[in-house]
């Protein structure tokens, strides 16, 4: 297969080992730099191009998009749909997955286990509000944070107030989390390709710290999941809509409830924690759908 990976640094360790896990299996791939495609939107034939040039066509597509470019990184990858390209993730997943409170939504509709989360706009209803996620300590989250930025533990009813009073001061987005505090710091990462979880590990914050992010400083290892934590990771990942996932869900008393699903889950902390050859296992899966797509084209979703 002729195959694009959407990426901005073709030296990113998951960029690199989808590269060779691809040529491994004899397949020619082209990192193409998501910020220089630019697109024709005409009727009947859109096309993309890129430095100059109308851009060659790809079998499958693998969409790497960082966060701070999900909007016209899924404008290119919607373009390379309608073009009829078989993508690994959809445009449409991948924006449902940026937004967390949008995700928890589609999760709660199809029954997944979460943390009791509310969201509100009004500095009025900051009091009930608290009240409704069962009062401190909570978590509050900005929805557009990453790697644990923007996620904070209030201990105290009055010390969430402020904190909830200062972010809509700033017009910031956030929702308002029940404090999982039975998982002590430590969030499992299940990393989901088709309709199973190929890998799965442990994070474990730091001492003193509840955010068990590796940019965080966290630690990984390899953990054995429950059935109930497994068929949680990939129904997760079904009602996103995302083939490729790395959901993140915690052990709480009432059972596996869902954190966040990751739409381009880095591979260097699961692969270094499992050994497990994770590029290469996307790379047999897209082979496997890219083909069998081929056969039956998908309407392209808008
Ligand atoms: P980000 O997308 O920025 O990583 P997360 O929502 O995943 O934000 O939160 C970062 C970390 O904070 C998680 O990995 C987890 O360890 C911890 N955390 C987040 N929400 C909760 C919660 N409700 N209860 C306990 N710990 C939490």
């Amino acid at each position: 297969m002729h195959i694009a990976l959407l990426s901005r640094n073709r030296t990113l360790y998951s960029t690199r080992r989808l590269i060779e896990a691809a040529e491994a299996r004899g397949h020619s791939v082209r990192v193409v730099d998501t910020l220089r495609c630019y697109m024709n939107i005409a009727s009947h034939r859109p096309s993309i191009h890129y430095k100059g040039e109308e851009i060659e066509s790809f079998d499958a597509i693998i969409p790497r998009i960082g966060a701070s470019i999900t909007f016209y990184g899924c404008a290119v990858l919607r373009q390379f749909e309608m073009m009829g390209t078989y993508v690994l993730n959809d445009n449409v997943s991948i924006t449902r997955s940026r937004d967390k409170l949008r995700s928890l939504q589609l999760l709660s509709r199809k029954g997944i286990g979460l943390p009791v989360t509310g969201f509100a706009h009004s500095p009025d209803d900051i009091p009930d509000l608290i009240k409704m996620v069962r009062g401190a300590p909570l978590v509050i989250k900005l929805l557009e944070g990453t790697q644990g930025i923007g996620v904070v533990l209030a201990e105290t009813n009055q010390a969430a107030e402020s904190v909830i009073q200062a972010f809509m001061g700033m017009k910031a987005n956030i929702m308002v989390q029940e404090y999982i505090k039975e998982a002590r710091g430590a969030d499992i990462r299940c990393l989901v390709i088709g309709d199973k979880v190929v890998a799965s590990m442990k994070r474990q914050a730091i001492e003193g710290e509840f955010r068990s992010n590796l940019h965080r400083g966290g630690s990984a290892s390899v953990i054995r999941i429950t059935p109930e934590e497994r068929s949680t990771a990939i129904r997760a990942a079904k009602a996103m809509g995302l083939r490729v996932a790395g959901v993140d869900l915690l052990r709480s008393n009432h059972g596996p409830v869902i954190m966040e699903v990751n739409s381009s889950p880095g591979l260097h902390g699961i692969e270094t924690a499992t050994g497990k050859d994770i590029a290469g296992l996307i790379i047999d899966h897209l082979q496997k759908n890219a083909v069998r797509s081929r056969k039956t084209p998908p309407k392209p979703k808008g």
